[in-house]
C-alpha cells in the first residue's frame, strides 16, 4: 500500500518538524555551576514561591563580564555577587547580570538572586480544593523536564550542566515537604516547618523538584536505604499494593546496570492533577496519583508496576548518566522504557515480556504511519518536548533490545554496565554508548544505528514459502516493501528463518542476510517442515506480511514455540478468512497457554466475516485471563447480530471481577446496537441501561463510568446519547469521567445537527478557557474528530494561547485532522454504510455456504 512507501524524496510520511522548528544547540557555558541553593517560602492561598536563589559558579576563563540566565516571569529583587549588589537586566525571560568584578580563572563566584513566583503559568504547581472540588488535597508540586524549572527559579536551565543541589522551604502545619537527597535538618517554628533537604551527587536543573501535601509516609527500605511512598492519607494500602515491589526493583536493576543505586533515599510521591504519569526526579520521583490501584485494579492492570520501574530505571538512565542534550533523550526513555520489558520478563517471564515489547512496537508503528516519521537522533523542533513521543520511548526500547539480540546477553549487560560505570555522573551523547559498546565487547554497532537510530522508518518485509518436494528444498521469499529497489533506505540485516516440525519443538534455523529489495533463499531440509518461522525471536525492529500455505500457518499458530510468531499467523490466517482459518483460530483461543496469544486471536476471529467467528469467540468469554475476556468482548463490537448483544449484555448487567472488561461491555454493547442492522429498538434499551451504570457504578478512577461514555458517544444521532454526555462534562464531576465525557463530544458530534453541533462547540470553547492540561489534551482530541470547520477556530486559539509545546503541537496536528474530515464527502460515506450493509448480508451467505460444503465434506 502506499501509506508504507516511503523514500527521502517523495515520502507520503508526515513531517516531523513543524513551521518555525530550528536546530537546537546548548548555549556556551560561562563556567561549571557548583551548587544551588534554594532557600523559600512558599504562599500556598496566592500561589506565590518566594526566596533567594543561590548559584556558586566556577568561571571557565578569565574575563566574563556579563551572566544570562533563564529566569521566565519572576519578579527579580536584587542580584548579588560574592555579597556585593549586581547591575542586571531582566526582560521576562533572561536574566543579564553585568559583573561589577569581570571572573578570574580559579575564583568561584556566588551569586544570590532574590526573587519569587506569582501565579506561575508552569514549573511549580499549586492544587487547592474550590467550591467545585471542596475534597482536592491542598499540594505543591514542581515539574522541571524540559526547560520549565526556569519558571520556579532563576538558573543555568539546559542537561549540560551538572551541580550539586540544596533547597531549604518553609511550610504551614500539617504539611511535609519532600526534596532531592537527604533531609539534613528540619525546624518546627509554630505556625510553620522547615525543611532542608540536601543533593549531593550533581544533578542538572531539571532534575530539581520539590513536593508538599499533607501526606501519608510509608517507609521501606533497600539494603539500608530509605524507600519512602507518599500518598493522601487514606490510601496506604493502595500504596503498597502499587509501589512495593520498588526495593525488588532497586535490587534488579543495581544489578543488571552494574552499579548500585546511587542517591541516599528513593521517595515516590503521588500528587495530584499531575501532569504527566511520572517524573524521575533525583531521589525523588514524583507519580500520577491516578496510577494507586484499589484491590480490583490490580487484576488487570500492568500499567502501574511499568510506570513504578520506568522511573526508577531513570534514576541509573537520566539521572546518574545525564543527557548532554535533549536531541539524546532516547538513551534514557529508551532504557526506562526497555526496563519494563526487563522487569516484565523477570516478574512474569519471557513470553510476557515478547508481548510487552511487540505493544511497545506497535506503539511506535501507529505513530510513524499515522503521524509522523524522524530520526531518533534530531535536534531540530520548535520545542523540546515535542521529542517525547513514540520514537524515543518505545522504539528506543525496541532498539536496546536489537542491540541486546545483537550482542547477545552476557556481552549486552557488560555493555550496558560499561556504559554506566564510565559515565556515572557525568553527561552522554549517542556515541558514548556506541563507545561504550565497543570498549565492552569490541563490537561496532554502528551499522545498527545507521539503520534504526540516525534514519527514521523500520523494514516492511512480505514473505513468501514454497516447498519443492523433489529436491528436497524450501524457498523462502524475502521482500521490503518499504522501498524501491536500489534505495538506500534499504534495510541490511542478518535474520534467523527456523523451520518447525509439529513432533520436535526445536526449530532447525539458518540466518541469512537480508539486504536487497527482494531476495529468494533456498534451504535444503530432510524433509518438509510443519511451519517457517521468520526472524526466529522476533528480535527486529519490523512489520511483516506472511504468505503461507493455510497449512503452514495453522501448524504455525499451533506449534511455533515463540509466542509473537503464534501472532502473526493469527494474523495472517485471519487475511486469508474461510471456514478452516475460523476453526484454527477458534481452536487456539481455547487452547493456546499463553494469554497474549488468545487475547490476539480473539482479535483476528473478529477480522473474519463468517458467522462461525461468533461461535469461536464465545468460549473466550469465560477465559480466566480478564485481559482475553476484554479483548473477546471488544472484538464483539465487530460482529453486529443479537447473539453478540446479548453476550455482551450480560457482562454489563451482572458486572466481571475486572473493571476494564466492564467499561469494555459499556462500549461494546452500544457499539453493536448502534449500528445494528437487523433491529434499531436496542438503541433505547441501550442508552437506558448505560444511564443506570453512571448512575450506580462510581468506582476507581472512573474506568467503568468513563466504558459508558464511551458507548453513549457511539449513538452518534442520538439527542438523548448527547444530552447526557453533556451533563457529565459539568465542572464538579470526578476529573476523569468528565474527561472522557469531553473527548466524547468529538465522536457523538458527527451525527449530530446543525443545532446540536452548535451546542457542542460553544461546550467545548468554554472548556478550553480551563488551563489544566489534561482538559485542554481532551478539548483537542474532541475538537480533532469534528467535522466542522468551525472546529478549527477553536484549535488555533488554544495553539495560540497556550503555553505548553505539546498543546501547542496536537493543536496543530488536530487542525490537519479536521480539514482532513471535512474533505471527506458525506455522499462517499452514505456509500460506505451501504456497502457495509452489503458486506453483512453477504456474510450470512457465505457463512451458510461454507457450513454446507463443511458438511458435504
Ligand atoms: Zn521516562
Amino acid at each position: 500500500m502506499s501509506q508504507h512507501y516511503f523514500d527521502s524524496e517523495k515520502t507520503t510520511h508526515k513531517r516531523f518538524e513543524l513551521p518555525g522548528a530550528k536546530p537546537h544547540y546548548n548555549p556556551d557555558r560561562p563556567g561549571q555551576v557548583e551548587h544551588i541553593f534554594l532557600d523559600i517560602g512558599l504562599d500556598i492561598p496566592k500561589q506565590i514561591c518566594y526566596g533567594t536563589c543561590s548559584i556558586r559558579l566556577l568561571p571557565v576563563r578569565n574575563g566574563i563580564d556579563r551572566l544570562t540566565l533563564d529566569a521566565v516571569n519572576l519578579q527579580i529583587k536584587s542580584v548579588g555577587v560574592d555579597e556585593i549588589e549586581q547591575n542586571f537586566e531582566y526582560d521576562g525571560e533572561k536574566l543579564c547580570i553585568h559583573l561589577s568584578q569581570p571572573s578570574k580563572i580559579g575564583n568561584s563566584l556566588l551569586i544570590a538572586i532574590a526573587y519569587a513566583a506569582e501565579k506561575p503559568q508552569r514549573g511549580i504547581y499549586f492544587i487547592q480544593p474550590d467550591k467545585h472540588y471542596p475534597h482536592k488535597p491542598t499540594q505543591v508540586w514542581t515539574q522541571g523536564e524540559d526547560e520549565d524549572s526556569r519558571y520556579w527559579f532563576p538558573c543555568f536551565d539546559y542537561p549540560g550542566q551538572l551541580s550539586t543541589s540544596e533547597i531549604r522551604v518553609r511550610v504551614p502545619h500539617p504539611l511535609v515537604a519532600i526534596s532531592n537527597g537527604e533531609l539534613i535538618e528540619t525546624v518546627d517554628s509554630g505556625e510553620y516547618k522547615t525543611y532542608h533537604w540536601s543533593q549531593q551527587q550533581v544533578h542538572p536543573t531539571y532534575l530539581m523538584t520539590l513536593a508538599v501535601g499533607d501526606f501519608a509516609e510509608i517507609r521501606d527500605e533497600w539494603q539500608g536505604k530509605p524507600v519512602t511512598y507518599y500518598v493522601e492519607k487514606g490510601r496506604e494500602a493502595d500504596a503498597k499494593r502499587s509501589m512495593g515491589k520498588t526495593p525488588q526493583m532497586i535490587e534488579f536493576l543495581s544489578e543488571k546496570y552494574g552499579y548500585p543505586y546511587a542517591f541516599p533515599k528513593y521517595a515516590q510521591v503521588c500528587v495530584d492533577d499531575f501532569i504527566f504519569g511520572g517524573m524521575e526526579n533525583t531521589s525523588t520521583t514524583l507519580l500520577t496519583d491516578r496510577c494507586l490501584l484499589d484491590a480490583r485494579a490490580i487484576l488487570d492492570n500492568r500499567n502501574t508496576e511499568s510506570l513504578v520501574v520506568h522511573e526508577l530505571a531513570h534514576q541509573w538512565f537520566g539521572d546518574l548518566v545525564v543527557i548532554k542534550h535533549w536531541s539524546h533523550a532516547w538513551i534514557k526513555e529508551g532504557m526506562a522504557s526497555y526496563s519494563e520489558v526487563m522487569w516484565t520478563e523477570r516478574e512474569y517471564g519471557e513470553q510476557e515480556a515478547a508481548y510487552y515489547r511487540l505493544s511497545e512496537a506497535r506503539s511506535y508503528l501507529s505513530e510513524d504511519s499515522s503521524r509522523y516519521r524522524r530520526p531518533m537522533v534530531t535536534h531540530v523542533y520548535r520545542e523540546a518536548i515535542e521529542l517525547y513521543d513514540r520514537h524515543i520511548y518505545e522504539k528506543g526500547s525496541c532498539v536496546y533490545h536489537m542491540i541486546r539480540a545483537e550482542l547477545g546477553d552476557e556481552l549486552f549487560w557488560q555493555a550496558v554496565q560499561t556504559f554506566v560505570q564510565d559515565n556515572a555522573h557525568q553527561t552522554v551523547e549517542t556515541i558514548d554508548l556506541l563507545r561504550a559498546i565497543e570498549k565492552a565487547t569490541g563490537r561496532n554497532l554502528a551499522f545498527l544505528f545507521d539503520q534504526y537510530v540516525y534514519r527514521g522508518g523500520h523494514p516492511d518485509f512480505k514473505v513468501a514459502y514454497s516447498w519443492d518436494g523433489d529436491a528436497n528444498l524450501a524457498k523462502v521469499t524475502v521482500t521490503q516493501t518499504q522501498v524501491e529497489a536500489d534505495s538506500k533506505d534499504l534495510f541490511n540485516l542478518k535474520i534467523p528463518i527456523g523451520f518447525g516440525y509439529k513432533q520436535n519443538p526445536k526449530l532447525t534455523t539458518f540466518t541469512v542476510r537480508v539486504h536487497e529489495k527482494e531476495q529468494s533463499f533456498y534451504f535444503p531440509l530432510t524433509e518438509k517442515p510443519d511451519f517457517i518461522s521468520f526472524d526466529v525471536g522476533n528480535n527486529y525492529l519490523k512489520t511483516v506480511k506472511l504468505e503461507f500455505p493455510i497449512a503452514e500457518l495453522k501448524a504455525q499458530l499451533e506449534f511455533d514455540p515463540h509466542p509473537i510468531s503464534r501472532i502473526y499467523a493469527a494474523e495472517a490466517l485471519a487475511t486469508k478468512g474461510g471456514l478452516e482459518a475460523t476453526q484454527a483460530l477458534s481452536s487456539a483461543l481455547k487452547n493456546d497457554p499463553f494469554w497474549g496469544v488468545r487475547a490476539e486471536v480473539a482479535k483476528q476471529l473478529a477480522e473474519i466475516q463468517l458467522d462461525q467467528a461468533f461461535d469461536g469467540l464465545v468460549p473466550g468469554l469465560d477465559d480466566p485471563s480478564p485481559f482475553v475476556r476484554r479483548a473477546v468482548i471488544s472484538s464483539l463490537s465487530q460482529i453486529k447480530t443479537h447473539s453478540s448483544y446479548k453476550a455482551v449484555k450480560n457482562f454489563v448487567q451482572h458486572g466481571d471481577e475486572s473493571y476494564y472488561v466492564e467499561a469494555t461491555a459499556c462500549h461494546t454493547i452500544a457499539a453493536i446496537a448502534a449500528t445494528n442492522l437487523e433491529d434499531k429498538s436496542h438503541e433505547d434499551k441501550v442508552i437506558k441501561l448505560l444511564k443506570s451504570v453512571l448512575e450506580e457504578r462510581a468506582g476507581w478512577n472512573e474506568v467503568v463510568r468513563s466504558g459508558a461514555i464511551a458507548g453513549l458517544a457511539e449513538f452518534k444521532t442520538s439527542e438523548v446519547a448527547l444530552n447526557i454526555i453533556l451533563e457529565y462534562t459539568k465542572i464538579g464531576i470526578p476529573q476523569p469521567l468528565r474527561l472522557s465525557a469531553i473527548r466524547a463530544l468529538g465522536k457523538i458530534s458527527t451525527g449530530q445537527t446543525a443545532a446540536n453541533i452548535e451546542r457542542i462547540l460553544d461546550r467545548l470553547a468554554e472548556i478550553a478557557r480551563e488551563t489544566f492540561f489534561l482538559t485542554q489534551v481532551a478539548v483537542l482530541t474532541a475538537l480533532g474528530q469534528m467535522e466542522t470547520r468551525k472546529a478549527i477556530g477553536i484549535l488555533q486559539s488554544l495553539a495560540n494561547q497556550t503555553t505548553d509545546g505539546r498543546i501547542r503541537r496536537y493543536a496543530e496536528e488536530e487542525v490537519a485532522k479536521v480539514q482532513n474530515n471535512i474533505g471527506t464527502d458525506k455522499t462517499l460515506r452514505q456509500l460506505r454504510e451501504e456497502l457495509d450493509q452489503l458486506k453483512q448480508q453477504n456474510q450470512e451467505l457465505t457463512s451458510r455456504l461454507e457450513n454446507l460444503e463443511a458438511k458435504s465434506k
